[in-house]
């Protein structure tokens, strides 16, 4: 008996899946999913027990395009893949309230200004995506789709709506490799291998990157990265 209401639980939880991620891709998502939060402080999650990950693939026309400067193109393209993460994570926001679960919707391209972190989000959509076991973090700190690698955009949606999360991702794929850290002109990337837990400025130096932006290619536009990292990956090429 027990096990039969542990099956209707869990059938109950791919069938939100299953709605969930089907109106994602009708609105244009390249994949969703599904993550437990609880491991992390309540603070941190604001207090939702589970997250959901909205991603969309970027263009690899734009993106080969780029060679030693990030392009006009690929600046609008940024923005325009953030506003559609946003559409999308707000119209899964508004099914899911529709159905009564609690739920908050976090902006794909947003910091706050935290004192200690001024490039910080409301809340790291890596970190779900990385709990949902779509990949992990890359030496060059950005999150490495298993398939498209860094050549995507992620938004996240915080809820307590009964989802079936994934297998959380613990290990780098980066392996050997380090080109992202020989084709950063800024030289913010260090190189060290991602484990859970370890902290962004360990990985790369977010002031170095953010200032050779404003140096180098402010004629291009504020607010995104130069890109030469994303490109350089193998993962996902
Ligand atoms: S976006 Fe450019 S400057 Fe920033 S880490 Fe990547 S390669 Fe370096
Ligand atoms: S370029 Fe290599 S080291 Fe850098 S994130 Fe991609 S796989 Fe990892």
């Amino acid at each position: 008996m027990k096990k039969e209401v542990t099956r209707n639980h869990a059938q109950s939880k791919n069938h939100f899946n299953l709605m969930i991620r089907n109106l994602g891709h009708s609105l244009g998502a390249s994949e969703i999913g599904f993550s437990d939060l609880s491991r992390l402080p309540a603070q941190k999650r604001m207090h939702y027990n589970h997250a959901i990950t909205v991603m969309i693939k970027l263009s690899d026309g734009i993106l080969n395009q780029i060679e030693s400067a990030p392009t006009h193109t690929y600046f609008s393209h940024y923005r325009s893949v953030n506003r559609l993460l946003d559409d999308i994570s707000l119209r899964i926001l508004l099914a899911l309230e529709a159905q009564n679960y609690a739920s908050v919707a976090i902006p794909a391209s947003q910091s706050v200004a935290d004192p200690d972190d001024p490039f910080a989000g409301a809340f790291a959509h890596k970190t779900a995506a990385v709990l949902a076991g779509m990949g992990w973090i890359g030496c060059s700190a950005l999150f490495i789709h298993q398939r498209y690698g860094p050549r995507v955009r992620l938004a996240t949606i915080l809820t307590n709506a009964p989802v079936a999360a994934g297998e959380p991702v613990t290990q780098s794929g980066c392996g050997s490799c380090r080109a992202c850290v020989s084709a950063c002109p800024a030289l913010a990337i260090e190189g060290q291998l991602w484990t859970p837990g370890l902290a962004r400025n360990a990985l790369y130096d977010a002031n170095a990157c953010s200032q050779h932006m404003k140096d180098a290619f402010h004629h291009i536009g504020r607010g995104a990265v130069c890109g030469l990292c994303v490109v350089a990956c193998p993962i996902g090429k």
